[in-house]
Order: C-alpha cells, then structure tokens, then sequence
C-alpha cells in the first residue's frame, strides 16, 4: 500500500515503468551524443529519430516539425517570445495562462485578455484588443491560449479562438500550451487548430527534463538557446534521447489508454467532487455549474470552501497522508494566492480556501475514500479553531 495518497497528479507524475524500461538502454548502453559520427552516436541519432517520428505522429506533426526541449517552460518560452531575439509584433495570451507564458507576454509588454467564469479566454474582448492592436505599429504577431487549464481544469475551444484570430489578426501565430492537456486529450486533433503547441514528459508518465514544442511549417520561431546549432538549429544543447525515448513512450501509452482511462479517472473524480459538495457546507466547484463537469479535464477537482485558508488545510491534508495543492505547484503553498483564482474573480471568503486535488492514471477508489473520509474533518476542526 502507498504510504500516502496523491492527488497532485496536475504537479508531476511517476515515471511509467515501461517508460523507464525503454529509456534505461539509452541512458546505460546507447548513451552516445547524438552529435557525434562514430558508432555510439549513431545509435544515438537512430533512437533520437525514431523518437521524433513516433512523438510527432502522436502529436499530429511531421517529424520535422518538433523541437525537443526541456519541458513546457522552455517549450512556452520560445513559442511566446519568438526566440531570440524576441519576435516583432505584440504577444497576447489570456489572464489565466501559467506562469510560462504569462510571465513571457508581460515582460515582452503584450496584452492580457480577461476570462469568463469558466477561466476561458473571452473571445470578444480578445477580438477588441486584437483590432485596437491592428491600429497600432506593433499589431499581433502571436496569441496564446492554454488546452486545459492546469488549476481549475477547465479545458479551451480552441477552434473558436483560431476563427477570432482569423477574422482579426490573420497574420498571428496561435499557440498553445498543452502541457496539462496531454494527458487527457488526443493532441493529434485537439492542438490542430494552433501553429504552435508545447507539451512536457512528467505531466503523462514520462521523465522530468524533457517536453517538446511543434513548430508548424511556414510558422517562424527563433532558437531561445543559441549554441552547437542541435535540432536542427532550432535549440542548442546537447539533445536528452533518453527522455525522447521516455516521451514518445510516454505519450505512446497515454494514448493508447485514453478512452479508458478518461472513463476510470472521471467516474473517481465525480464520485469524489459529489463527495465534497455533499458533506461540506459552504464549498463551492471553482468553475462547475450545477455539477456539470463537461468542460473539465476528467482528472480535475478544483473548489473553493468558505472560512478555510488552503495552507492550513493543505497541512492537515498532508497529516493524513493526502498530497494536495492549492494551484498551480509553483504557487501552491504561496501566501500571494492564484492569479487564475483572482482573474475569475471569487468571493474574497471563499477564495482563501482555493483547493486543487488532481487524480491521475495511477489513482484508485481508495484514494477517492481517504479524501472524503479526511477533508469534511480537516475542515471543521479549521473552522473550530477559527471560532474559538
Ligand atoms: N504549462 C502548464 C499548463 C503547466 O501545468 C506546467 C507545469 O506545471 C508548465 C507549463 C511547465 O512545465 P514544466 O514543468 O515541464 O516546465
């Protein structure tokens, strides 16, 4: 039995052993720079190809078309800034994007479309920015908008998106971060509306270190990291073929899961958000109505309960064995509070007590008994202590 129960799968995941099993040979006895001409290196090349012409099928590209890098930060990075030096025109990206991105479009000066109450970007005021900047000298050159939600789950329309961009920045590039979206949707046809998408190896059973950016052709993206020239030019930096070996294999056993484990890990998260709204008083779904979790990732509950502040009852949580978060991993934790929480624009007494509880492959009906069995008493005994 797992000595604690994790309900962090948004944060990371373990390494799938068959994911481990294919990468050892690369990283024991095939380990050859793939820069290199003799005999080690050519192994080397011979795995890394094949890992991009399996990851690229997956992710619906041509093997030309994928950059490996070393996750979604990077991937995010290059995509929205254009590389180096950064791309003439405005980035634009939506209020509740990760930090990967958002941080990218305000240091670069670009714009930040407000969400709906569902987290997604809202397409009439993005088509009002996207014309006002069409006025200016430095119109919209690329548009970010997130797959999936990696907080409250909510996943995009990104056919919408591509048709506003259409109609009022042509000439942008739309990109899109499907770093949480990989593990839950065939990318091969959900990403298709962008130029641009980034995905990561750890968020789907793969190695940390590892991701991928697809740069469609005809779409022009500059190397962030200028060097030796690898991958094509496209990203210097001697290239990871253990964890390319690790991501196509990751994604490989991802897909192939899909539609049952979707089922599985939904059928848990719905027993485990009925669970919560009926036991607790004063817990509100983030972004569910009515329960009503068909626009959500089938891994993500995410509430906001009255009176509770998170680290308190993450703490708790933790003491019965329960990993949680409050976010997005790097804000969990953090007095400052979720900026996607703030962008959708929750009741201050509610918002304090922000809670995200990711299932994942791995998670079982035990996991889902633990977390209704801990939280409602982690809850009062906050509330208690506050009344007192
Ligand atoms: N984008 C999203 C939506 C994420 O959830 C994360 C990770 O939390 C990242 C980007 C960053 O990915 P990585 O950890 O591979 O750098």
């Amino acid at each position: 039995m797992a000595l604690f129960v994790d309900l962090d799968h948004a944060a990371t995941t373990s390494v799938r052993p068959e994911v481990l099993a294919a990468m050892e040979p690369f990283a024991v006895v095939d380990y050859g720079n793939p820069s290199g001409s003799h005999r080690l290196a050519r192994s080397a090349v011979r795995a890394l190809d094949e890992a991009r012409e399996r990851t690229a099928n997956l992710l619906g590209c041509r093997p030309s078309e994928l950059v490996f890098t070393s996750g979604g930060t990077e991937s995010d990075n290059q995509a929205v800034s254009g590389g180096m030096p950064p791309r003439a025109g405005t980035s634009v990206c939506s209020a509740s994007e990760h930090h990967a991105v958002l941080d990218v479009v305000e240091a670069l000066g670009g714009s930040v479309i407000p969400v709906d109450r569902m987290a997604r970007i809202d397409l009439d005021a993005l088509a009002i920015e996207l014309d006002r900047l069409g006025q200016t000298n430095s119109p919209a050159s690329l548009v970010s908008v997130m797959l999936a939600n990696n907080e409250v789950g909510t996943m995009s329309d990104l056919r919408a998106v591509a048709e506003v961009l259409e109609q009022h920045a042509p000439h942008a590039a739309l990109h899109t971060d499907a770093v949480q979206a990989a593990a839950w949707l065939d990318l091969s046809e959900a990403a298709a509306p962008a130029q641009l998408v980034s995905v990561s190896g750890h968020k789907l059973g793969g190695p940390k270190g590892i991701g991928a950016l697809v740069v469609r052709t005809g779409t022009k993206v500059r190397p962030l990291l200028l060097g030796g020239g690898q991958e094509r030019g496209q990203r210097s930096g001697t290239v990871n073929v253990a964890g390319a070996v690790g991501l196509a294999a990751a994604l490989e056993c991802t897909v192939n899961e899909l539609p049952a484990t979707s089922s599985r890990v939904r059928a848990l998260r719905d027993r485990l958000a009925n669970g919560l709204l009926d036991q607790v008083d004063g817990l509100i779904e983030t972004v569910v109505p009515d329960r009503d979790r068909s626009a959500l990732l089938p891994g993500t509950c995410h509430v906001c309960i009255r009176d509770v502040d998170s680290e308190t009852l993450l703490l708790l949580l933790e003491g019965s064995g329960i990993c949680a978060s409050a976010g997005s991993s790097c804000a969990s934790g953090a007095s400052s509070g979720s900026h996607v929480v703030t962008a959708l624009g929750i009741d201050r007494q509610f918002a304090g007590g922000a809670l995200r509880l990711t299932l994942g492959h791995t998670s079982t009906d035990a996991d889902v008994d633990t977390v209704l069995a801990a939280l409602p008493a982690a809850v009062d005994r906050i509330r208690q202590r506050r009344a007192s």
